[in-house]
């Protein structure tokens, strides 16, 4: 764990004498698992984009999410965020929290944060108060729009800023940064609401070769404190970052495994190179 993630949960919140602070309380992890997908189906207009999908992410873990167009990711997203309800199946938020019961902003807010494609930072607005507009849609943080910040809130910013690599941006507007810089700083607004699990939906696309390497080197940090599930087509991306692969094909889990188990698998060579 690095120094500024760890400083980041004592600065905040109180509950580092106890040992850190309970990033959502009542998340019960105690068998390891952060999120249960079970038996999941999703149709639309009869086509099956998940079709029994079960997956399983462990506390802390970082899980590369690959698959064909249309296999059913961004579906399986939008089933864990509430902005799409399954037809059947569960989804579990540690051991008690079934996710299909709750709005995409409850969901939010208890701890699953979502980055799309497209990155949506206030342009107009520099790098910090980027930052810190996410903290205050914090609700746990009670403070107006012209309080001023208090030094454990500059703090967690500027532990942000270190950590999405912007430390030196801080002042400029959003809009000038580069493509890559903005997608950070889409990742550093999610932090900011301190997610337990965040999802990452293709991170690289569009991305230098540079910018790609330290976006791999962020979701490596992330991992531990956060579960992180990253989508990407990018397969030298993944192939650098990887622990445990999933591969998603016709809405359901294809392979499982490591980079080299899933990657000299004749199914999975099947469905990418056999078409
Ligand atoms: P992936 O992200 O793996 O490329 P998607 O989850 O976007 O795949 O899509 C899975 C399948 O479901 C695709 O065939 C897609 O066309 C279909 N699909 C996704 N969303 C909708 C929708 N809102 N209405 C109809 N079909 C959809
Ligand atoms: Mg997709």
């Amino acid at each position: 764990m690095n120094a500024a993630l760890a400083s980041d949960s004592d600065s905040y919140g109180g509950g580092a004498a106890a040992g850190g602070r309970v990033l959502t309380p009542g998340l019960d992890v105690s068998h390891k698992t952060i999120l249960y997908l079970q038996d999941i189906s999703v149709s639309f207009d009869g086509f099956k984009a998940l079709n029994n999908l079960s997956l399983d992410i462990d506390n802390g873990e970082l899980r590369c999410i690959i698959g064909p167009n249309g296999a059913g990711k961004t579906t399986m997203m939008d089933v864990i965020t509430g902005k799409t309800r399954p037809d059947s199946g569960s989804v579990f938020f540690g051991q008690t929290i079934d996710l299909t019961k709750f709005t995409e902003a409850e969901i939010a807010h208890a701890g699953i944060g979502r980055k799309f494609q497209k990155p949506t930072v206030f342009e107009q607005h520099s790098v910090f108060e980027n930052l810190e507009l996410a903290m205050k849609t914090d609700k746990r943080v009670r403070f107006s729009l012209t309080a001023r910040l208090d030094s454990a809130q500059r703090d967690r910013i500027a532990e942000t800023l270190a950590l999405i690599q912007l430390a030196g941006e801080a002042d400029r507007p959003a809009g000038l940064l580069s493509h890559g810089q903005k997608q950070w700083l889409e990742i550093g607004m999610l932090l900011m609401q301190e997610p337990r699990l965040l999802l990452l939906d293709e991170p690289v696309a569009g991305m230098t070769d540079e910018e790609t390497e330290r976006t791999g080197e962020l979701c490596t940090t992330l991992a531990g404190k956060h579960s992180v599930i990253v989508v990407e087509h990018d397969m030298d991306f993944v192939a650098g970052i990887a622990r445990k692969v999933t591969v998603l094909h016709e809405g359901s889990v294809l392979a499982e495994g490591s980079m080299a188990q899933v990657q000299n698998d004749p199914r999975v060579i099947e469905v990418y190179l056999g078409r």
